[in-house]
């Protein structure tokens, strides 16, 4: 049987998932529990060519239809350039309808290739690199040690625009706690405004439970924001960003509350962000109300308007208040658990 990573992004659910090498080989990030407890291993051509041919196989005449394939896991630009090449050219003589071809990369590992590497590899087939940057501030960072700098962000970001792949950049609101919210989102705008990716997608931060950033929050050197504060965090960034050609995505994450906040930065940032200020302009109960019944069925988006309903609002704020005489925190605490449950799980106990 071929073997297949634990992740992907939203973006690549009809996607072949080829994995070419296992877990992350950085693995430090204090927020991420995707791969923690497993070991980052390269794996062999003749490994993964023989798990193209069983994909093949198993799609049989259908294999010619499939138009899309995605390169696991967390990392594969830390494989040798001819190799990629080498296996992309296999995939796409195996599947010969494949004309989109993405994979994850860590900005510090993009600043290893050149831009004569990129353009190889984007004459070999690879279309997309989806890359976390999680923030643009050095401090946020190396506060959650991501291992990647902005100026590692820029030059490996900017290398992959030069070569003509589409470039994904990921943004994790909520990442700096309250102490370096404002630093975080400026910072970070200015350093997409640097790169000017095609895409940012936003990954509104949630704690991990058992993690070292929950053993921060508890100690008082982290302090969690609140989904309120982090939509004021949010709209400081997009006011920030320039007008780039770029598409800003809440709508493929449902950890991000206003996922009707999404739309191209070029066309649509004003009506972004009105949607933002539809929010930020509700009272405090209309603003829990809110969070209380978006983090509780996330997967159905309700528009900022319908916390206009006094009926729903007054049922909703019966449960907050006896979630806030629960203790201290009580409301804030218990959206911080629902949103925990859609992160996805370690692959063992240990961080
Ligand atoms: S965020 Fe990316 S680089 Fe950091 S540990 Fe997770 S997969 Fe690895």
């Amino acid at each position: 049987m071929y073997e297949q990573g634990p992740i992907r992004p939203p973006s690549e659910a009809s996607s072949l998932l080829v994995r070419v090498t296992r877990n992350c080989p950085w693995n430090q990030c204090l927020f991420c529990p995707a791969y923690k407890g497993a070991v980052f291993s390269k794996r062999s051509t003749a490994e993964i060519k023989q798990d193209i041919d069983e994909m093949a196989r198993k799609y049989g005449p259908h294999a010619a239809g499939i138009r899309s394939a995605f390169l696991q896991d967390a990392d594969s630009l830390i494989m040798s350039t001819s190799k990629l090449i080498d296996i992309i050219g296999y995939l796409k003589a195996r599947f010969p309808g494949i004309n989109r071809l993405t994979t994850y990369a860590r900005a510090r590992t993009m600043t290893k290739k050149g831009l004569s590497e990129y353009r190889e590899l984007k004459d070999a087939g690879l279309t997309r690199i989806h890359t976390g940057m999680e923030s643009g501030s050095s401090e946020v960072l190396k506060r959650v040690r991501k291992g990647s700098t902005p100026e590692d962000m820029v030059t490996g970001g900017q290398r992959v625009k030069a070569s003509g792949i589409s470039l994904s950049e990921y943004i994790m609101p909520g990442l700096g706690g309250r102490s370096l919210s404002r630093v975080h989102a400026v910072e970070t705008a200015n350093l997409l405004n640097a790169i000017e990716p095609d895409h940012i997608r936003v990954r509104t931060f949630a704690l991990p439970p058992s993690s070292p950033m929950q053993e921060m929050a508890a100690e008082g050197s982290f302090v969690p924001m609140t989904d309120e504060e982090i939509v004021a965090e949010i709209r400081l960034l997009l006011a920030n960003l320039k007008e780039i050609p770029a598409h800003f995505h809440c709508a493929d994450f449902s950890l991000n509350l206003l996922m009707q906040v999404d739309g191209r930065l070029d066309r649509e940032k004003t009506a972004m962000l009105e949607e933002l200020d539809r929010f930020l302009g509700l009272t405090k109960e209309q603003q829990q109300a809110y969070v209380l019944l978006q983090r509780s069925s996330p997967y159905f988006q309700r528009p900022v308007g319908w916390v206009k309903d006094e009926k729903a609002v007054k049922k909703a704020w019966k449960r907050i208040q006896k979630l806030e005489r629960g203790g201290k925190d009580g409301f804030d605490r218990y959206i911080r658990r629902l949103m925990a449950f859609q992160l996805p799980r370690p692959q063992k106990d240990n961080w």
